[in-house]
């Protein structure tokens, strides 16, 4: 089978590589119509996560059907067209029973990361991949969802709303400002909403992501390199600043954003992945009563999120913008990678 794989910081190749195949009972094979590609796998590819080994298949995001299952998988047979869950758990563990499937004990996932996809095992930016824990890591694509809005399933939406918006305990009636517009930051506007936010913020520097946030439902667009973002804000809170603030972006300058921008016994919910330390001025933030969370996605909330789409309740047609054969998928990474030029949001890639 033909893979896309990683071969040290700045190489990828698209190369012939042995089938997947199953290797625990509990296993799937799927083979991939659709997938994507993620931020995480830019930063694999700039040598930003040393634990992605050289040889790993990369991608984590993916539909597919069904080609083979294990003696154990009880929930797919082969033909079945699936979504696939970025992040696999056994289901049983301690974790997994606590809805912690990203931090699953099973063996193989014993760094604290579970099974992360195009990570720790190989991904699914290929012609095959294996799916350990097919029962719980694979989901029964609806006929009437496409193919390229269910990929968004396998990781950003559930990242926005699991990390954002749930982590930040949106309320009906409340504010939230969404620092970066990416992908993930564009996920946590789209589903804003389905918790009664009155006003949804949405705040980059790129002015073609500002415009999807608006047709994904952003109420208000703040440009942040003028220099009035702030009081933007704060004129469209009354000045109290904003109820939640999910930060999207993954630098301490807009973790600071979140934390300037949030009202007191407000939320603020850091999604972004941190290269470098923040600033957490607790001498300011203690007596303003404020929350902080931050995690990793779980995806359990995939097939909830696929109910929303199918009902047409998540118009999220906006995330794509660019389409490849798979076999041109370092064209793709290439469009993926300019996003400043090619304003690319999501690059999807079929057989
Ligand atoms: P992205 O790089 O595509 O988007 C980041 C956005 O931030 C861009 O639109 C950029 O213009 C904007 N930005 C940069 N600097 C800014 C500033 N100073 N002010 C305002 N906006 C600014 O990234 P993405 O794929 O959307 O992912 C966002 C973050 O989420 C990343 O850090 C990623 O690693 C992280 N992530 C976390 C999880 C998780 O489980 N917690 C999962 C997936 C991704
Ligand atoms: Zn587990």
């Amino acid at each position: 089978m033909k893979a896309l794989v990683f071969h040290g910081p700045g190489t990828i190749t698209w190369e012939e590589v042995p089938d997947a195949t199953l290797v625990e009972p509990t296993d799937a094979v799927v083979r991939m119509d659709t997938t994507t590609i993620c931020g995480t796998d830019l930063h694999i590819l700039h040598g930003d996560v040393p634990t992605v080994a050289d040889g790993r298949i990369l991608g984590h995001e993916g539909v597919g059907t069904v080609v083979q299952v294990g003696d154990g998988v009880r929930n797919h047979a082969p033909g079945d067209r699936v979504i696939i869950a970025c992040i696999s758990g056994c289901g049983v563990c301690t974790y997994c029973r606590a809805q912690f499937p990203s931090h699953c004990l099973a063996p193989e996932g014993t760094s604290g990361i579970g099974w992360v996809l195009g990570h720790l095992i190989d991904g699914t930016q290929a012609e095959l991949v294996r799916i350990p824990f097919a029962d719980s890591s694979l989901h029964r694509l609806p006929p009437t969802v496409p193919d390229e809005l269910a990929v968004l399933l396998s990781d950003i939406l559930p990242t926005g709303f699991e990390i954002g918006v749930r982590y930040g305990q949106v309320q009906p009636g409340d504010t939230v400002a969404v620092v970066g517009a990416g992908p993930v930051g564009l996920a946590s506007v789209a589903t804003a909403g389905l918790y009664g936010a009155a006003q949804i913020i949405a705040i980059d520097r790129d002015h073609h992501r500002l415009d999807v946030a608006k047709r994904l439902g952003a109420t208000l667009t703040v440009d942040s390199s003028s220099s009035d973002w702030k009081a933007q804000v704060m004129t469209a809170t009354g000045g109290a600043g904003v109820d939640v603030a999910i930060e999207a972006v993954g630098i301490p300058e807009t973790f600071t954003m979140c934390t300037d921008l949030v009202r007191p016994g407000g939320h603020v919910a850091n999604v972004g992945v941190h290269g470098r330390p923040v600033e957490l001025a607790l001498q300011d933030l203690w007596i303003q009563n404020v929350t902080i969370t931050t995690g990793l996605v779980n995806t359990t909330t995939l097939p909830m999120l696929l109910r929303l789409v199918e009902a047409g309740k998540l118009p999220v047609e906006a995330f794509v913008t660019h389409r490849f054969a798979l076999a041109d998928i370092l064209d793709a990474y290439r469009t993926f990678g300019n996003a400043a030029q090619t304003q690319a949001l999501k690059v999807v890639m079929t057989r």
